[in-house]
């Protein structure tokens, strides 16, 4: 890419200066300068315009600029930026819990805001902790977890992100020793879901069967398992895992923080089981892709427990908790995504996806093809050509970003057709002439 003597001294400073995820410092590899957004389209620093094909990893559902959350974000600014939430309240607060109350399976009444999904699902698990040590059983104090999950970056969450992916290695002597069942081995298949066949989640009843009294809670992205191998599976098992935890005394936390909010195509994936986890938690999506922003939510009977126990409350409290600018942007988000047909768009968006990737599971190198929702993935063999392919791709007007062997693509609900058609032409050339020249 050729900058500008203005922007070579931004990419040169970034370079010396700045981490980026999952990137060394001094980064070798020059980050791509972006000048601007709008809707599905990402002005980069050469002012060539290329579609975006993250959604800025699952969260501007709606694209960028969005004029009504922008709208809304102006007006929050103008009368409250933010106020601490120890001993106060505002109306954003009680609005978006309002909203999530209501939208969230049915149960899920008591709303903890947090700064991000990480922060959120140290919360979920804190809470699984505490709801035991209220009462009496502190030696349920583990968590089980299935394999290839992604759950964040901090500590705890570390903990309970796939073994191998989270490199627990790394940290083996200050992580958590939880337990992990094999990933389900069934894909996402309504048509042919045998709610009577346990072969896949057999693993997970043994662990609970043995390990109960240890166990606090399960944890688990519902339906669709993100960052940890872009993995479906079938709603028998999300509702075979309720039930296990029901019959074995442990607490389920759905984290649908890459799930939320209509990726899917459903509201939430927990919805493809009809389940209500004891515990869940939101985020990237939540604000729009605008601002930092999740949530934990828990039923009455987990906070009730805590809250008649010792301490009594629950310890903890981000300074910028339920932030009044985040929370008015996630309301203006929200309810821009009940006015729109979403589920309309994201079964056209399903359908454009199946029809244009699908084709590319026959070519050699390529391991499989899967798409749900607004999601698509394809599942190279080989995990070392992600940045040939992002580079052909952005030569072909489309921003992706690779993992290993997965190539994938989230789009905006909104995202105009030809533009559709612009992000999965390039995906298409770029596979196919990378995996040529091999
Ligand atoms: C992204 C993600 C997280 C972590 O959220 P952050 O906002 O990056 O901390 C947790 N769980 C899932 C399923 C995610 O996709």
């Amino acid at each position: 890419m050729q900058y500008s003597d203005h922007w070579q001294s931004l990419i040169d400073f970034d370079q010396q200066h700045i981490w980026h995820p999952y990137a060394p410092s001094p980064n070798p590899v020059p980050p791509i300068g972006v000048k601007s957004t709008q809707g599905s389209l990402i002005t980069l620093a050469d002012d060539r315009q290329v579609v975006d094909g993250m959604s800025s990893w699952w969260a501007a559902i709606h694209g960028y600029n969005h004029p009504k959350i922008n709208a809304a974000m102006k007006a929050q600014i103008d009368t409250m930026p933010h106020i601490m939430f120890g001993g106060l309240t505002h109306e954003p607060a009680v609005e978006l819990a309002k909203r999530l109350v209501k939208l969230t399976p049915e149960g899920l009444n008591k709303v903890f805001f947090a700064d991000s999904g990480s922060v959120s699902m140290e919360v979920a698990i804190k809470i699984a902790l505490q709801y035991w040590i209220s009462q009496g059983k502190s030696q349920k104090n583990r968590m089980l977890s299935i394999r290839n999950g992604y759950h964040g970056d901090t500590f705890a969450t570390m903990a309970v992100c796939d073994p191998v992916n989270g490199m627990h290695h790394l940290f083996n002597d200050v992580l958590r020793k939880n337990l992990f069942a094999p990933a389900p081995q069934m894909g996402f298949d309504i048509q042919s879901d045998n709610q009577d066949d346990f072969s896949d989640i057999r693993e997970l009843q043994k662990i609970l069967q043995q390990h109960h009294q240890e166990i606090a809670a399960l944890t688990l992205e519902p339906i669709v398992q993100g960052a940890g191998g872009m993995r479906f599976y079938r709603p028998a098992y999300l509702q075979q895992a309720k039930a296990l935890c029901e019959q074995y005394d442990v607490l389920l936390i759905a984290d649908e923080i890459a799930t939320g909010f209509g990726r899917t195509g459903k509201l939430f994936a927990c919805e493809w089981a009809g389940i209500t986890p004891d515990i869940m938690t939101v985020g990237k999506a939540l604000t729009g892709g605008n601002l930092t922003m999740a949530a934990m939510l828990c039923t009455d009977k987990v906070s009730d427990t805590i809250c008649q126990g010792e301490p009594g409350v629950l310890m903890h409290g981000p300074t910028f908790m339920a932030n009044p600018l985040a929370c008015a942007t996630a309301i203006a988000s929200i309810d821009l995504l009940l006015e729109i047909p979403w589920q309309e768009n994201i079964a056209t968006i399903e359908q454009h996806l199946k029809t244009e990737l699908s084709p590319l599971a026959e070519l050699d190198g390529v391991k499989d093809v899967r798409v749900m929702g607004a999601i698509g993935v394809v599942e190279l063999e080989r995990n070392d050509l992600g940045s040939q392919i992002q580079a052909a791709c952005l030569e072909n007007g489309a921003w992706i970003r690779p993992f290993g062997k997965l190539i994938y693509t989230m789009p905006a609900f909104n995202i105009p057709q030809r533009q559709l058609q612009t992000l999965t032409d390039a995906i298409n050339q770029a596979v196919k002439h990378t995996l040529a020249k091999q």
